[in-house]
């Protein structure tokens, strides 16, 4: 690369003895230089200079193959077709911050989320028009993620969010929005013009709506259902389903 090795004022001036190395592996371009510097003059001869190669060449692997584990770690945590984070990795997460939440008597509110009618928009468009939509919605998630701890890929059309700190009310707010965006995307198909897409959501959260993961998914599950049996393209919450079932039962009665 250009950029240079040392800025002006980053090496001692009183220098005898310079050896720069490059960190490299045979088969790529240096990933960075190993610097030696002594007062003493002429101090690096060919000797010192074979065996600093050596420790050089070592480093660099060592790198190389850090950097590798960086990228498989990162792999097998996001979802490769929309970048968001994966099942497992929500689930993991999920239990992290539930664990923290209880500690320090936050609130922790979870959405689940899931396109409307998605299985006639791959029908009449084809599939890869649907994986286009998948990943632009997941993409407005993704950016919606200034004020969202986390944003994954819960399964094929459906998608999680998790907000800390955050009460029903704030949340609400933040899923309106997210479903407004969805709302306005257009995705031009060939020969059909532009084509939309709607989301519908569920909301539960820690700790009035339940008290353990398995709870809450359950709860805001139950809560995206009730948004889709009342028109799709909403948000619904947990308190709007035991509402909803008080009235049903009411009625029983
Ligand atoms: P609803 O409004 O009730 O959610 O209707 P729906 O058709 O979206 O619901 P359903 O769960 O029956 O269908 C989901 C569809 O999502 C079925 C499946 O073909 C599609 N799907 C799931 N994962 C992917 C994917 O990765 N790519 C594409 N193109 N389609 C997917
Ligand atoms: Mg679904
Ligand atoms: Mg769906």
């Amino acid at each position: 690369s250009k950029s240079p090795i040392f800025f002006e004022g980053d090496c001692p001036q009183d220098l005898g003895s310079l050896l720069v190395l490059p960190l490299t592996t045979s088969d790529e371009g240096p990933m960075g230089v190993l610097v030696l510097g002594a007062r003493a003059a002429n101090i690096f001869g060919q000797q010192i200079q074979t065996m600093l190669e050596l420790i050089a060449g070592q480093v660099a692997i060592k790198l190389d193959l850090g950097r590798a584990h960086e990228t498989i770690r990162e792999m097998a945590m996001v979802d490769g077709m929309t970048g968001l984070k994966n099942h497992r990795t929500f689930q993991q997460a999920f239990d992290t911050m539930l664990e923290r939440a209880s500690r320090r008597q936050d609130d922790l509110c979870m959405m689940l989320m899931d396109i409307d009618h998605f299985k006639r928009l791959n029908d009449t468009y084809g599939h890869p028009f649907g994986d286009e939509v998948l990943k632009q919605v997941a993409a407005v998630l993704g950016s919606a993620a200034r004020k969202v701890d986390l944003a994954a890929r819960y399964g094929g059309e459906e998608f999680a969010l998790l907000i800390e700190d955050a009460e029903l009310a704030s949340s609400r707010m933040i899923a309106e929005r997210v479903r407004a965006e969805v709302e306005a995307l257009r995705f031009q198909h060939d020969s059909m013009g532009d084509v939309s897409v709607t989301i519908s959501m569920g909301i539960a959260c820690y700790p009035e709506h339940g008290q353990t993961k398995d709870e809450l998914v359950a709860n805001a599950d139950q809560a995206l259902y009730l948004a889709k049996q009342t028109g799709r393209n909403r948000v619904c919450d947990w308190p709007e389903v035991v509402e909803a079932s008080d009235k049903v039962v009411s009625r029983l009665f």
